[in-house]
């Protein structure tokens, strides 16, 4: 028996929300993931079956890794289509606000979302969200947002309208935000949702190797490159960084999402308990950290990388150059271990 967490009241209140009107409109965080991509789209198809006009709108596209999920292609993308996307925001009456925390997570639809004046929802798992929802269902200790949203429908008695495309979605991202159940994933109601949705045929094993275990051949030979050549270990510290600068990634015809998942490798080294990966994007070195137990990189992701997330994943943006960024992640790392020497070993370059 799944145990109700979200308070009644606030459920009450989504229940009235969406009595109370016809067109919704559903937004989640840029470059999204299978979390963001996947409680959109399950919402987004419960809320029609609910007779709803509802839109999912993203602030940049949907990763080449996701489109096979159902409904995709109805997906409005700002970066795409913004007269569409403007249009969706702008005359929905109520707005779900998914997988992100804070405005800045969703770029350049934030000012659109916040130039409509109606309701807006939260449903999340990121620590700390800013304060600028009516509703709030935010739980950081939820594996993924996709988990809130089956309990929010769960909670509304509305589960009989999640079939097999809603729960393929709620599936995937549970699966990726939890890399396939493997963190993030204690709490036993977790697997019990899994069951319920796996009971409506939704084909786990394929929704895994699509979502999760399909790389191009560049891709992987990246990710080895990455590994093998880039893997700096800083032992005193028991942390990990891999740098890639742009010249690196077009070396491998780098698209978006070919790092996916690089992150989390060194942490498989008993002794790291941090790992951070920088890649240089056209914009800003995009950050990404993983730990283990208690080091806590949200924390250090707000602190010094305009980021955030949760305790043990967590990303930002650094602006400036990627010996910058390199030289601040070892200013972080001399503050968090005054007494240790910065002597990174296996660096091949
Ligand atoms: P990733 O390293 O996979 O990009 O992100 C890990 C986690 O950190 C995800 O939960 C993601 O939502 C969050 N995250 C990644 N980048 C940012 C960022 O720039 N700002 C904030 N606030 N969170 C981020
Ligand atoms: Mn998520």
């Amino acid at each position: 028996m799944i145990q109700p967490i979200i308070d009644q009241q606030v459920i009450n209140k989504v229940q009235r929300l969406i009595n109370g009107v016809k067109s919704i409109a559903i937004t989640c965080h840029m470059s999204p993931d299978g979390d963001a991509v996947g409680s959109s789209l399950a919402l987004c198809h419960v809320l029609r079956r609910l007779g709803k006009d509802a839109v999912v709108v993203t602030p940049d596209m949907v990763p080449r890794s996701l489109l096979f999920l159902p409904d995709v292609r109805g997906v409005i993308t700002f970066t795409q289509t913004e007269a569409r996307a403007r249009r969706a925001i702008e005359t929905a009456q109520l707005i779900f606000c998914l997988d992100y925390n804070s405005l800045h997570r969703i770029d350049k639809l934030g000012q659109v979302v916040m130039s409509n004046s109606c309701p807006r929802i939260l449903i999340d798992h990121h620590t700390e969200p800013e304060q600028m929802f009516d509703v709030m269902v935010s739980f950081p200790d939820a594996s993924s947002t996709c988990e809130l949203v089956y309990r929010v429908l769960m909670q509304m008695q509305l589960l009989r309208l999640v079939d097999r495309w809603a729960a393929q979605c709620l599936l995937t991202g549970m699966m990726t935000d939890t890399g396939n159940f493997s963190y993030n994933c204690e709490d036993p109601d977790v697997y019990e949702i899994q069951a319920s949705l796996m009971r409506r045929k939704v084909g786990r094993q394929t929704l895994f190797n699509m979502a999760m275990n399909t790389f191009s051949a560049d891709s992987i030979r990246l990710q080895g490159y990455a590994l093998s050549q880039k893997m700096r270990l800083y032992h005193e510290q028991h942390a990990s960084l891999i740098v890639l600068s742009a010249d690196e990634l077009k070396l491998f015809n780098y698209k978006r999402g070919d790092s996916e998942g690089l992150v989390n490798k060194p942490l498989a080294i008993p002794e790291v308990r941090w790992s951070v990966f920088l890649r240089e994007d056209p914009d800003y070195i995009k950050v990404s950290c993983r730990s283990v137990g208690d080091f806590d990189v949200d924390q250090i992701c707000k602190k010094y990388f305009n980021g955030g997330g949760h305790v043990n994943a967590a990303g930002g943006e650094f602006y400036g150059s990627i010996e910058q960024a390199v030289s601040t992640f070892e200013q972080i790392l001399i503050e968090l271990f005054p007494d240790c020497e910065i002597n990174p070993d296996n660096d091949k370059n």
